[in-house]
């Protein structure tokens, strides 16, 4: 498979012109592709080929706060705060 395609697989429609991993769309959402326990350990099985929401959602901003949308997760899963960089 060529790096940066996401396994077809691993995915589900949403409409027609919308696709997401499989498991995202849950209300308990888990991606198919994560291993591991959030809080332990956890790693992306598709890292080369993660799709594009995954490539551009960073857990620090550039000047090394932690984005308040990860932030705000991981209160949501009872998970310790990032800090600063
Ligand atoms: S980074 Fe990997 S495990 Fe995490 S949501 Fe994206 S595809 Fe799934």
């Amino acid at each position: 498979m060529p790096c940066g395609v996401v396994p077809a697989h691993l995915t589900e429609k949403l409409n027609e012109s919308r696709a997401c991993m499989k498991g995202t769309s849950q209300k308990s959402p888990r991606c198919i592709a994560l291993s591991g326990t959030p809080g332990v350990h956890t790693a992306c099985t598709i890292y080369e080929n993660r799709p594009s929401p995954c490539r551009e959602f960073n857990a620090w901003d550039v000047q090394g706060e932690p984005n308040a949308e990860c932030q705000q997760l991981r209160a949501v899963l009872g998970l310790a705060m990032l800090k600063a960089r």
